[in-house]
C-alpha cells in the first residue's frame, strides 16, 4: 500500500481542478497492476469528483447547478462561518472517489476526469491518493 499527500492551491471560491495526472503517476509509482486508488479530500468545504474533463463547458455548468442548489445566502443557514453553501456543496460531492486500477493503469472512462472541488477558496489545500493492490 502506499498513501502520497498533495498540495493544492485552489484560485477562486468555487472551481473544479483536474488532478487525474497526480493520481495516474502515482499508482505508476506504486507498482501496483491490479487493485484500487482512493482519492481523499480531508476538507470540509471540498470535495473530490469524476466527470468529463475534455469540455470545459461541463464543470461550468456543474458548479452553476450547485450554485442553484446551495446558494452563497440563503435565509435559514444559521452556521455562523457563513460557509454553509461551501458544506453542503462539499457533502454533495463527497469526500472521496475510488478507481479501479487494471493493467496497472487507472480504469477512467474515455471523458472521466479526477476533480478537486473547492467551494470555498481560494485557500491551500490537500488531498490523498491511497494505492491499495498488487
Ligand atoms: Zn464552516
Amino acid at each position: 500500500m502506499s498513501v502520497v499527500e498533495f498540495e493544492i492551491r485552489t484560485q477562486a471560491r468555487d472551481g473544479m481542478t483536474d488532478i487525474t495526472e497526480q493520481v495516474a503517476q502515482t499508482v505508476r509509482d506504486s507498482g501496483v497492476a491490479e487493485g484500487i486508488a482512493v482519492v481523499y479530500c480531508p476538507h470540509t468545504t471540498a470535495g473530490i469528483t469524476i466527470n468529463e474533463n475534455a469540455d470545459p463547458d461541463v464543470v461550468h455548468d456543474i458548479l452553476g447547478q450547485l450554485n442553484e442548489i446551495a446558494p452563497w445566502r440563503a435565509k435559514f443557514y444559521d452556521h455562523g462561518e457563513g460557509n454553509s453553501a461551501a458544506h453542503i456543496k462539499s457533502s454533495i460531492v463527497g469526500a472521496s472517489e475510488t478507481i479501479p486500477i487494471s493493467g496497472g493503469r487507472l480504469v477512467l472512462g474515455t471523458w472521466q476526469g479526477i476533480f478537486f472541488c473547492e467551494f470555498d477558496g481560494p485557500r491551500r489545500r490537500r488531498f490523498l491518493v491511497t494505492v491499495l493492490g498488487k
